[in-house]
């Protein structure tokens, strides 16, 4: 019989495996608790549960791990792990310090198969979505290996794939991320960032899981958004931000619209009125991402002096508007660098 993995279940799911194997209720929220709010790597390291309970669970179930192959350091101090799945693939997650905080940027699929124009991830298309495992242990790999003492302070779902296009693991891995007999981290401090699934929006809004969302809206028109990102075509951006209304935020929370801008084509001036009227009634804050280059690529970034005009003008229409800096550029780990190696 095929092994369960301990961390593809939920709260519920080991439960319900607890019973299964004949167990009292309690012992599943035990499991549960083990499996990811201790982050125990074996059944053997359950030492709460009795040699025998142990020697139960070890003939029905394991935990799943993913294998650091490579971990890379930035000048910055941004770090980038490659980790191996099971069956081989390959994944990166990125570990960003900053003063105040620890943010992991993770990943939800194998590739993207959404193919926007200008990320080095979607080249290669989708090769396959995650599982929740999967997502969950980049989270739990990455703290483990952290110093005693440090702890991740924040999750950004921006790594590769779309994580609406995988929705059933990636509610399932927040769900997880979140719960507090889990590792336990506030759904405030988790940003999940869409390339534009307008359905997936509404339902990840009414799921009440209270995350933050980022759009990347990244175009000023239907026009230039068709262009270089192909689900336009599907979602246009006209339905998105009528999703991103619709999206319920708590007080004083915003949402984040992402805007990567490309040299000549997205950069205006004129661009960044349009933005402005686009985004008008939108409780949002706007980051500004310089076109990260690679190997290959085929826009340019922009001057620094037309991001900073482009800053200004959403400023004169009282966006607060932020220039995201490319962190870990030199090892490929700035925003869409990231591929299966
Ligand atoms: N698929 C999701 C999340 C991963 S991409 C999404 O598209 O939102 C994370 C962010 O990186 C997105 O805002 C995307 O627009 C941005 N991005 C992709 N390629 C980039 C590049 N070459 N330079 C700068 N930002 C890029
Ligand atoms: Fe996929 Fe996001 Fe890259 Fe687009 S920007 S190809 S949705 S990872």
């Amino acid at each position: 019989m095929k092994k369960t993995d301990l961390r593809e279940l939920s709260l519920i799911g080991t439960e319900a495996f607890a019973a299964d194997l004949g167990l009292e209720k309690y012992r599943g929220r035990q499991i549960f608790q083990w499996a990811y709010g201790k982050a125990a790597d074996s059944i053997e390291a359950m030492t709460e549960l009795s040699k025998e309970v142990r020697g139960l669970l070890s003939q029905r179930a394991y935990i799943s791990k993913i294998t650091e192959v490579k971990r890379q350091r930035s000048t910055d101090g941004t770090e980038k792990f490659l980790f191996a799945l099971e069956d081989g693939h390959r994944i990166e997650s990125v570990l960003i310090p900053e003063e105040d905080r620890l943010t992991l940027c993770i990943s939800t699929q194998v590739g993207c198969g959404m193919g926007c124009t200008f990320c080095l991830t979607g080249k290669g298309g989708l090769v396959r979505n995650l599982r929740s495992s999967e997502i969950v242990n980049q989270v739990l790999s990455v703290q483990g290996g952290l110093p005693d003492g440090r702890r991740l302070t924040n999750i950004v779902i921006m790594g590769m794939g779309e994580p609406l296009a995988n929705y059933h693991h990636t509610i399932k891995a927040i769900e997880i991320l979140t719960h507090p007999r889990g590792p336990a981290i506030g759904a405030q401090r988790i940003t999940l960032s869409t390339s534009g699934l307008a359905p997936q929006i509404r339902k990840l809004g009414e799921s009440r899981l209270n995350i933050n969302l980022a759009i990347s809206l990244n175009a000023s028109t239907d026009e230039q958004r068709n262009l270089i990102m192909p689900i336009n075509r599907k979602y246009s951006m006209d339905k998105l931000l009528q999703a991103c209304r619709e999206y319920p935020l708590r007080r004083r929370r915003m949402l984040s619209i992402e805007y990567v801008l490309l040299a000549g084509l997205n950069d205006t001036p004129e661009d960044a009125h349009q933005v402005a009227r686009l985004l008008k009634g939108i409780r949002c804050k706007i980051n500004l991402i310089p076109f990260n280059e690679f190997p290959g690529s085929p826009y340019k970034r922009p001057s620094e002096e037309s991001v900073l005009r482009f800053q200004e003008i959403l400023a004169g229409h009282h966006f607060s508007a932020f220039i995201r800096k490319s962190r870990g550029a030199d090892i490929l780990a700035a925003c869409g660098q990231l591929r299966e190696e």
